[in-house]
């Protein structure tokens, strides 16, 4: 029988593993910490048990919902409240329009663009459907550069800006538009324009709601894969971290951990030699993680959703500490009926995030006091809501630190994870250990692109 070693038991680990030995590898899976999951991981309150990492994935592509299917867990997907989520900006708060991808505005003279970018900037954001493309397929550019390109700076200051900073936790003049959105940039280059690309391309996806999850949140994927895993006979080491790759006993090895812990692995201390810094222009500090601050609430004035499913924050709106908010009994409606069976009616769970990419030292974020950070999530509550929440109307709250699973995805690491890639592929040619990376690191952020990578990373296992 094949042994194959997965180390990492993140979302990436788990799917190979599994992958793995449902086709009869013996599999033995090492996980650093004293859970599996990685960035995916549920938190409670009031006995309500909620995500405290992911709680999503994009439906872009059939991928996650296949794996999901593949799983038995088909009957446990849910969409989102269509209400869909508002942006907040220096000047104002709006809905966020209704035909982008990334922020990017599919019709850039729609009237809910307009309302966000105003007449002169929207007629600039249009010249995109006319100008000449300049854009070719050898390059590989950041996002903010394409969007500033064809559509003016503008667009990624008030529209793509508040989405990569909320969700990708990345500058959008730093995150490769490949790692964003793999389709988009060359389906621009064949449009032959930025805004005919996302209509192709949210014309292309499933028809719904932009991104599901499953009921009790993304965790229960876990806690299925770890029960389906451990009935397959593989075996699970956790608080096991491993440092040196030649020591375990297999045919065959999946590290699913970020880059420079590859390296490390692997014995390629020197490259990637630095953690990429973010686009000079910024001049600011590279981001060390998220802190997530989750409140629950019994405000009757919420009842209304009065930001929809929550609010992404413009890095230019400076009054708000937070870079988003989910109101996530609004979003979600299985938890608004969880919280109303345990405690009754108005009661409400709200997570706004902190620490953006393009924090100085000194901002609020990852390394805040629990203190700190609850106070600001207070504070910028009724200004993130337009309401008055007070401390009278706050029944619990936790917080939680996340500093992996948002790689960043900048242009340097997506090169330097082909890099790895290639060389652990020439290396197994020449007759050395068959090693494989899997992960978002290598495959870029996100469930929709972690899941299917780790998939085809253990096919490829698989096949030789
Ligand atoms: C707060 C937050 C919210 C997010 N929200 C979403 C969302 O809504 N939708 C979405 O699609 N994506 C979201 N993401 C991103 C998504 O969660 C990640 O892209 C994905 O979970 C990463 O999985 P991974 O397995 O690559 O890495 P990780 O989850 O980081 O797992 C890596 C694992 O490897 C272990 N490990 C590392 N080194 C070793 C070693 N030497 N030996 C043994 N074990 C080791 C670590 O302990 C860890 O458990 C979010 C991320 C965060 C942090």
């Amino acid at each position: 029988m094949n042994r194959t070693a997965v180390i990492g038991g993140g979302i990436a680990g788990l799917t190979a593993a599994w992958e793995l030995a449902r086709s009869g590898h013996q599999v033995e899976l090492y996980e650093a910490s004293g859970r599996l999951g990685g960035a995916i991981a549920p938190v409670s309150l009031a006995q309500v048990q909620v995500d405290a990492g992911a709680e999503a994935f994009a439906t872009r592509t059939p991928a996650v919902r296949d794996f999901l299917r593949d799983l038995g867990l088909d009957q446990q997907v849910v969409s989102p409240n269509p209400l869909g989520a508002w942006l907040q900006l220096p000047d104002q708060a709006a809905p966020m329009p209704s035909t982008g991808v990334l922020g990017v505005p599919g019709d850039p003279g729609a009237e809910d663009v307009m309302a966000i970018l105003g007449a002169e900037q929207a007629a600039r954001a249009t010249q995109d459907l006319e100008a000449p493309m300049t854009w070719s397929q050898e390059q590989r550019p950041a996002l903010g550069d394409v969007v500033a390109d064809r559509m003016g700076p503008a667009v990624v200051e008030r529209l793509v800006a508040p989405i990569t900073s909320g969700v990708h936790s990345a500058d959008p003049y730093d995150l490769a538009i490949s790692s964003a959105h793999p389709e988009l940039y060359r389906t621009m280059i064949a449009e032959g324009s930025l805004a005919r690309a996302v209509t192709a391309l949210r014309a292309a996806a499933p028809a719904g709601s932009a991104v599901q999850s499953l009921h009790g949140g993304m965790n229960t994927l876990i806690s299925t894969l770890e029960a389906q895993l451990r009935e397959l006979g593989t075996t699970i080491h956790l608080n096991t971290e491993v440092h040196d790759v030649g020591a375990l006993q297999a045919d065959a090895v999946i590290l699913a951990t970020e880059g420079r812990q590859v390296n490390r692995l692997i014995g390629q201390p020197h490259e990637p030699s630095q953690p990429h810094q973010p686009a000079a222009r910024h001049g600011m500090s590279r981001n060390s993680g998220v802190a997530l601050v989750t409140l629950l609430v019994h405000a009757p004035a919420l009842d209304g959703w009065p930001r929809g499913t929550g609010m992404l924050v413009a890095p230019t709106a400076d009054h708000i500490q937070a870079k988003a908010m989910t109101h996530i009994s609004a979003k979600w409606e299985w938890v608004a009926r969880a919280l109303e069976d345990q405690l009754g009616p108005s009661h409400h769970l709200l997570r706004l995030s902190f620490g953006r990419v393009t924090d100085t030292d000194g901002s609020l974020g990852f390394a805040s006091s629990d203190t700190a950070l609850l106070s600001a999530a207070m504070t910028d509550l009724p200004a993130l809501t337009g309401l008055t929440v007070t401390g009278e109307q706050l029944l619990d709250h936790t917080v939680v630190r996340w500093q992996t699973g948002l790689p960043g995805g900048s242009t340097q690491q997506r090169s330097d994870a082909q890099r790895i890639r290639e060389r652990l592929s020439a290396r197994h040619s020449a007759g050395g250990p068959q090693i494989a990376v899997a992960g978002a690191w290598f495959s870029g952020t996100g469930l929709a692109q972690v899941i299917p990578d780790a998939r085809r990373t253990a096919q490829q296992i698989l096949s030789r």
